[in-house]
């Protein structure tokens, strides 16, 4: 599952279709895979011991 913000209406929409390009059901603005969000998921379990990213 994945989201896409439309940046012309601004809506959002999501979609198990991560690698494919999909219109905005709103305006019909083309999302492509390189606008993916990530949605808010709840991975208790997926716990990673990474660092956090930075941006220094
Ligand atoms: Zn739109």
């Amino acid at each position: 599952m994945v989201k896409r913000t439309c940046p012309l209406c601004g809506k959002t929409w999501f979609s198990c279709a991560e690698q494919d390009p999909w219109n905005c059901q709103n305006c019909g603005f083309l999302l492509t895979p390189d606008m993916n969000e990530n949605p808010e998921e709840r991975d208790a379990e997926n716990q990673h011991d990474g660092v956090p990213q930075s941006f220094l």
